[in-house]
């Protein structure tokens, strides 16, 4: 129950005043943590500036936070870098959820101890729901004593207020979690927060040590320096307050899709390689090798402050800038989501998330209404922020920074009318200190060869876009690397992380070789990848793509694939927080399919719970996600969703080419119930010849079942995933498990071989749309178990088709037999490895082997 009204607060401490900005610590100086106001104390007791609730204490003792009948909270922090004396030299007064009055004393301060040991003795009050109140510092004062006025403190009436905008009578929802996103709360999973709290009425905000931002701001988010598995509070407050927490949390406590570890394109991270002469030594972002002209890209040039400006000018100026490079980056996004780039879709819409913060805003504003020109305002408030994001001493949240120099670049071009025309030779190797994602979309677009980085990390945005466009990249260079001249050949081992500046004319013309057979390999398999894939025996595998977009679809179909043997309806309307319509969800399946030209798509139900979550769906928390309530068991809970979902599929057409699949699936009612569901909403619907039906056989249950699930289904589809995750009892996203859930591993063999057999007895087909499918090692294992669709990632269409017809069928029978015999995954994989070999390369390894043990030196070449 909030007031709203004005209020002044009283000093809390005797001594000096200084403004925050002067404070000796960036965190404070910068403002990110809000406004407020500094003094050196020389009395020895923290009182209450006014009368309020105590809302938190530091564990550490040396900070308070107080909310004021206004609803204002202020954080009252003793001295700098206080958190390290573990609570020596306070003694607190007051307990947290206590109700104080003004003046009421509330730490006691050993003023010589704390000297001792902290960097200073500066003390700050900072209000930190400033996007609710403004303060302003009591005019005139430069020195206090204790109950004196301070700072006047008062409600932003244009914005909605967590506490005043609702009824008094509405409690604030409350809840704790810890934050399970790797890395803590860095730039995307804030987004996903502020994302989220967007989609409720309820205004809400995160607690953390003493400090709170609102969830609407991602700079206060990634400020508040919360590191995965840090318990945070959350606070919602507005009439849907419990469904705002509850999704809020979920979205804490869950990492999202896009964090989940890509495998198999796990940079390789090479570090302390001995640096030889002429070779600059860095981290690998984007594997690949490449030779090129170096090319230096350097950042844009801000000039001279040109003095005191015209506030109103300056504000019109950097609003038009804004709108600028709001339009320009919803593009980039709209682009993005069009060709299914979810990774460079979601970095975007950080970016204009991030355009739009309150913090950066009102920073830049405020310097402008002092005299600032916008070009300066900007450039300022940004740098603040990235100082801020880098002092917290979090490599990712440091890494961050550079999402805020790009933004500071592109509206600093926009502002300086800096269109950017650059003559960068083709193919060359471009050197930066660091880029930005929008310079490397640029230099995407000029076809250059590698990118090198002075600075940067290899889990940085850049690197991320770099690994999806295929482009070779190595940062952590080091300033050597600026030091290096524009057109000099070079190069770029990414592999190795290796920049080689004086490459002799061998090693160019090998670099060169390897590059150009590499090339011509991919235009070969492309030229062929629009003809139906045969073995060498006649037998036609389908190779189709797994796809989340019509744009996805539209690539896959014209990089040659037979189809679409896996839709992931879940990631169709992942950034949403309503849920989709019927009708959308119809648009969106019936884009598919018109994308896939007269080719079969299929379809999958959605598939949420463990680790995919949407934020329209908030599901009950349980103990363990991945056994619980996922997949096709959503019926369970909703049934109506499920039903819906149906409704849009059997109204796409052709029906004939669209096929149902449902995931998770792990006895026979649970398809017969949705055959019996499909056949009651035809009959309402009209439909006479509907879609084909199939389940996903993920778990080991299914698999085992398998003759009992194709008695009764159309086709059965084996998602490699998930099926390696239960049989072999490991986490599919555990970092440290990557290398061991092999889904090669005989037991999974055995698995995929019975599934076909069981299968066979109904003359019905199967595929894999697992990622094992898209992986060419194990294509001859999985035809001649008895698969006959791969559905595989697109880029590697035309390979997996290539791969399919250098293989024999009743050979790859005939073998595959012998894996399921094997101890492990790593047995497998060497079989596959000699199996893949061309055949004279065997004989010639073979002969070499004999010629081994008959103590005969090797032949060098045949
Ligand atoms: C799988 O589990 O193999 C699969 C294809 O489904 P998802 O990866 O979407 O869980
Ligand atoms: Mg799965």
């Amino acid at each position: 129950m909030h007031n709203n009204k004005d209020l002044i607060l009283s000093a809390p401490l005797s001594g000096p005043v200084m403004p925050l900005s002067q404070v000796p610590d960036p965190v404070f100086a910068s403002g990110a943590l809000g406004e407020g106001i500094a003094i050196d104390p020389t009395n020895e007791c923290l009182y209450a500036p006014c009368a309020g609730v105590v809302v938190h204490i530091a564990r550490t003792l040396h900070a308070v936070t107080l909310r004021a009948d206004n609803g204002a909270e202020f954080l009252l922090h003793v001295g700098l870098d206080t958190v390290a004396l573990a609570g020596e030299g306070f003694t607190v007064l007051v307990e947290q959820g206590e109700r104080v009055e003004e003046g009421q004393a509330l730490l006691r301060l050993d003023l010589d101890r704390i000297a001792q040991h902290a960097t200073s003795l500066i003390s700050t009050l900072v209000l930190i729901n400033g996007d609710r109140f403004r303060s302003i510092p009591v005019a005139g004062v430069s020195s206090i004593t204790v109950g004196q006025p301070l700072l006047h403190v008062s409600a932003v009436q244009s914005q909605t207020a967590l506490d005043s905008s609702h009824s008094s009578t509405i409690e604030p929802a409350r809840g704790r979690v810890r934050v399970a996103h790797s890395g803590g709360l860095h730039a995307r999973p804030a987004a996903l927060v502020r994302q989220t709290a967007q989609g409720f009425v309820s205004q809400s905000e995160l607690h953390f040590a003493g400090q709170s931002s609102s969830s609407n701001s991602l700079v206060g988010l990634m400020g508040l320096g919360i590191a995965e598995q840090d318990e945070v509070e959350v606070v919602c407050l507005g009439e849907d307050s419990e469904a705002a927490l509850l999704a809020l949390i979920k979205a804490l406590s869950i990492p999202s899709a896009h964090e989940q570890p890509r495998r198999p394109s796990a940079p390789v991270v090479t570090l302390n390689a001995t640096v030889e002469e002429g070779v600059l030594q860095g981290v690998c972002a984007s594997p690949g090798l490449v030779s090129g002209p170096l090319f230096r890209l350097h950042a844009v040039h801000l000039p001279d402050e040109p003095g005191q400006q015209v506030a109103s000018v300056q504000h019109h100026a950097l609003h038009t800038a804004l709108q600028q490079v709001s339009a320009d980056i919803q593009c980039t996004l709209h682009s993005a989501e069009q060709r299914g780039e979810d990774e460079e879709a979601a970095i975007f819409s950080t970016h204009l998330a991030l355009l739009e913060d309150p913090g950066l805003l009102d920073a830049a504003k405020l310097a402008i209404d002092q005299g600032c020109a916008a070009t300066h305002a900007w450039s300022q408030a940004l740098l603040a922020q990235c100082d801020v994001l880098q002092a917290l001493g979090k490599p990712l949240l440091a890494e961050r920074a550079n999402d805020l120099r790009d933004l500071r670049q592109r509206v600093l071009r926009a502002l300086l009318g800096d269109a950017r025309r650059l003559d960068i030779p083709i193919g060359a190797i471009v050197v930066a200190h660091e880029l930005t994602p929008s310079d490397l979309l640029m230099l995407s677009q000029h076809a250059v060869a590698g990118l090198c980085m002075a600075a940067g990390g290899a889990t940085s945005h850049v690197a991320i876009l770099a690994r999806g466009k295929g482009l070779p990249c190595v940062v952590a260079l080091g300033s050597a690397l600026l030091d290096q001249q524009s057109g000099k050949t070079v190069v770029l081992n990414a592999d190795q992380g290796q920049l080689e500046l004086t490459p002799s004319a061998q090693r160019l013309h090998h670099v060169i070789e390897h590059h150009q057979s590499q090339v011509q390999q991919r235009r070969t398999q492309q030229q062929y990848a629009h003809v139906p894939a045969m073995t060498l025996d006649g037998v036609t595998i389908e190779v189709a793509a797994n796809v989340a977009s019509r744009g996805d679809a539209a690539e896959a179909h014209a990089a040659g694939a037979d189809g679409v043997g896996l839709l992931r309806t879940e990631f169709l309307f992942v950034d949403r927080n309503t849920a989709p319509d019927e009708h959308e969800q119809w648009t969106a399946y019936q884009g598919v399919l018109d994308a896939m030209g007269d080719k079969p798509v299929v379809i999958r139900t959605i598939d949420v719970g463990g680790d995919k979550q949407l934020a329209y769906l908030p599901l009950p928390a349980e103990a363990n996600p991945v056994l619980g309530l996922r997949g096709i068991r959503l019926g369970q809970l909703r049934p109506e969703l499920l039903d819906q979902q149906l409704r849009a599929l059997l109204r796409v057409s052709p029906q004939q080419r669209c096929r149902i699949l449902l995931p998770m699936v792990s006895e026979v009612d649970e398809l017969l119930n949705i055959r019996q569901r499909l056949e009651v909403l035809s009959a309402e619907l009209g439909i006479k010849h509907r879609a084909q039906l199939g389940v996903m056989i993920e778990v080991p249950s299914a698999a085992l079942l398998a003759e009992q699930l194709a008695e009764h289904a159309d086709f059965l589809s084996i998602g490699t995933n998930d099926l390696s995750q239960y049989t072999l009892a490991m986490d599919r996203d555990h970092a440290g498990l990557a290398a061991r859930v092999d889904a090669l591993h005989p037991a999974l063999l055995r698995l995929i071989a019975m599934t076909c057999v069981g299968a066979a007895r109904h003359q019905r087909w199967v595929g894999v749309c697992g990622a094992l499918a898209s992986d060419p090692l194990a294509t001859a294992a999985l035809i001649g178990l008895g698969v006959r669709e791969l559905s595989v990632s697109p880029p590697l269409i035309g390979e997996i088709k290539a791969r399919v017809r250098e293989l024999n069928m009743a050979e790859c029978q005939r073998w595959s037999q012998s894996l399921l015999g094997l101890n492990s995954a790593q047995a497998v994989r060497q079989a596959c490895q000699r199996h893949s070999m061309p055949h004279a390369f065997v004989q010639q390894q073979q002969q070499q082997q004999q010629q081994q043990q008959q103590g005969e030196p090797p032949c060098t070449s045949t």
